[in-house]
């Protein structure tokens, strides 16, 4: 179905697995290569440059908890945060997981939940991919990133309010290490 849609895949076996990532272990026999796959090596970044060209703009940055959102006759009025009010004639929620509160008090009935996952970061992991990986039968990704080496996945339908279940980052270490013996 990729193919059909023009998506660039190839198909490696063993000994090309082997070329193309000389880190992961011997244990795989087939893996699919996406040459146009493209990454960022640092996402905290990524934003920090992202919110500073928006200032550069002209936009207005401040880090203040929405608490509500007034409304008006024609749509949202005021946003009320836990430091101002601020008047506004239009608004853009992208508060991730946490929109759905926000939405709500306008009147949308959005489906949306959390799923959750974890990652572990190995800043001197001693070994390091030269590509994102993702061991589909281990589940989890592997992304070599300026920071170190990130071990990312997990699926936990945890909700906003749970604490972290750390044992799940002792599993990606531990198959990790089972990947990636160097
Ligand atoms: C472990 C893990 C690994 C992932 N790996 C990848 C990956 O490799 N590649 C990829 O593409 N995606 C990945 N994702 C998914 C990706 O992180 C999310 O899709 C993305 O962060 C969503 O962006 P967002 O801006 O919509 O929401 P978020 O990044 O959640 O940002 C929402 C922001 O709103 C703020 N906020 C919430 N409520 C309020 C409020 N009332 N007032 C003010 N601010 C508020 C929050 O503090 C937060 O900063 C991963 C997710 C997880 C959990």
């Amino acid at each position: 179905m990729q193919r059909r849609r023009g998506v660039k895949m190839e198909l490696l076996d063993r000994e090309h697995i082997r070329q193309v990532e000389p880190s992961l272990a011997p244990m795989f026999e087939r893996a699919a290569f996406y040459p146009e796959h493209s990454m960022t090596v640092n996402n905290f970044r990524l934003v920090q440059r992202l919110a500073s060209d928006f200032v550069a703009r002209g936009g207005r940055l401040l880090q203040e908890k929405v608490r509500d959102i007034e409304l008006g006759p024609h749509g949202p009025r005021t946003v009320v945060t836990d430091k101002d009010r601020i008047e506004i004639d239009a608004a853009v929620i992208a508060a991730g997981a946490w929109s759905r509160a926000l939405t709500r008090r306008l009147g949308h009935r959005v489906a949306l939940d959390t799923e959750r996952g974890y990652h572990v970061t190995l800043p001197d992991p001693g070994v390091m991919p030269r590509l994102p990986i993702h061991i589909a039968d281990f589940g989890f990704v592997a992304t070599p990133l300026e920071n170190g080496l990130r071990f990312a996945g997990t699926v936990e339908l945890g909700g906003l309010e749970a604490p972290p279940n750390w044992g799940r980052a002792e599993i990606l270490l531990e198959r990790g290490r089972q990947v990636f013996p160097g």
